[in-house]
């Protein structure tokens, strides 16, 4: 095995084809478990460090496809799904998946965990009291057929080569590598056995794609290598400077996402679920534009429908009728709480013109809400509550963050908090989020 991983890493290094069969048995010893960390970490460094060609993406991906359970349906049922490359209170695939199911969509969802500075929708819906995102593939099947979406967590039966090299490269710093996005996103998505894909991918700061050329170059490898293997794919990168929303961390992007769920929730985060769900539903021919579509999306959370299939499916993926019902009226109740929330005052007048994304994120990791080691415990109430975004007036003295905290705050970390906030003297813009399509 270890002749096997060295080979791959001198192609990788320099910069010659991988044989095909070496990846192949690399890929499988993934999925087995039968390769040992170190070697996994070797191989992810010699990629992130010197990238393989657009071939070799294929294969990876289609290899990883491949290592487990392929969900298989009928052609005609309008199998769909989204996915991000991660950001800073990116919750949209709580509402995102029950708002399609509502609009006539069937979504079996793959999520991830957290990632590096980035939160993972599994991480949230594991703050529901119940929710299990363990399911099989014939478990996600079921779910689907009966209420129209599930979402679920890779394991050892669905896409199990991605679950070890995202849990890894979480923990080595080799996330930020186009192949590796490429093969772990377009893998799972194709293991779901889909007929259209919405790609968002975060350009940004506070994204692992810092500029528009790095995202571009990302979204078109996704574009390409998911369009190859038959699914109907979009890609929209969108502006990850600017937090998603006001609520950020695992318990809190769950009641923000469910505040939209009834019909209310910041604008921003409705806006993207219903560009996002606009997109899915015009790429499955279920409307004539996008607009119909984003506005089919709005009329589900607007109406109601969408939160009952939202509701169902936290029945049929473990939590009891009560915490469900209760979870819809009350959701803080029904979630933990933390013990502190500190309040940070704005020291200026005028207009907020950013909040750092990365600052926040990187101080809610270190308190909990992200792992810095695969077996990091989440705590699931750490987070922020944005009183004041982008565009906002904003007073001296006036409260603009809550820190939700079980640990105590250092006063590096309430330094850099309260220097997350810039303020304008004159009057700002809301974050348009769509920077553009690729497809
Ligand atoms: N999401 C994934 O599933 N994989 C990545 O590599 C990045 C974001």
């Amino acid at each position: 095995m270890s002749n096997l991983v060295a080979r791959l890493c001198e192609s990788i290094n320099s910069g010659t084809p991988l044989n095909q069969s070496d990846l192949q048995l690399f890929i499988d010893g993934v999925a087995t478990r039968a390769l040992p960390i170190e070697a996994i970490t070797q191989w992810l460094k010699a990629v992130h460090t010197h990238g393989i060609s657009v071939e070799d993406t294929v294969a990876l991906t289609t290899g990883m496809m491949h290592s487990g359970a392929v969900l298989s349906w009928d052609d005609a049922r309008p199998i769909a799904d989204k996915h991000s490359t991660g950001g800073v209170g990116d919750k949209m695939s709580l509402m995102l998946a029950p708002a399609l199911a509502a609009c006539g969509a069937e979504v079996p969802m793959l999520a991830g965990r957290g990632l590096g500075h980035t939160g993972g929708t599994i991480d949230k819906l594991e703050a529901i009291p119940g929710f299990n995102c363990a399911l099989t593939p014939e478990q996600m099947s079921n779910i689907v057929d009966q209420i129209g979406c599930c979402i679920a967590a890779q394991n050892d039966a669905i896409a199990p080569a991605d679950g070890l090299l995202y849990a890894i490269r979480d923990v080595t710093n080799t996330v930020d590598s186009i192949p590796l996005i490429t093969a772990s996103i377009v893998s799972k998505k194709a293991a779901e056995g889909l007929q259209a894909l919405v790609l968002d991918v975060k350009c940004g700061q506070a994204a692992f794609m810092k500029t528009e050329s790095q995202a571009t170059e990302l979204a078109q490898s996704m574009v390409r290598v998911a369009q190859g293997l038959g699914i109907r794919t979009m890609a929209q990168i969108t502006d990850m400077n600017q937090p998603i929303g006001t609520h950020i961390g695992n318990a809190l992007e769950v009641i923000e996402s469910i505040h939209v769920l009834n019909g209310k929730g910041p604008q921003d985060t409705i806006n993207l679920v219903a560009m996002q769900g606009g997109a899915l539903l015009w790429l499955l021919g279920r409307c004539e534009n996008e607009e119909q579509g984003r506005q089919l999306i709005i009329e589900s959370l607007n109406d109601g429908r969408a939160a009952e299939k939202f509701q169902q499916m936290c029945v049929a993926q473990g939590a009891s009728q009560s915490v469900a019902k209760e979870l819809l009226q009350s959701p803080s109740d029904v979630l933990g709480k933390a013990h502190h929330i500190t309040e940070i005052k704005s020291q200026g007048n005028g207009w907020v013109d950013s909040i750092d994304s990365m600052v926040l994120a990187e101080i809610a990791r270190e308190h909990g809400a992200g792992r810095f080691a695969i077996e990091d415990e989440i705590d699931p109430a750490v987070g922020f509550i944005l009183n004041a975004v982008k565009g906002n007036p904003i007073r001296s003295g006036q409260k603009w963050i809550e820190f939700h905290h079980n640990q105590p705050m250092s006063d590096a970390q309430r330094d850099n908090l309260s220097n997350a906030l810039t303020v304008a003297s004159t009057q700002t813009q809301p974050i348009e989020r769509l920077i553009k399509v690729i497809q």
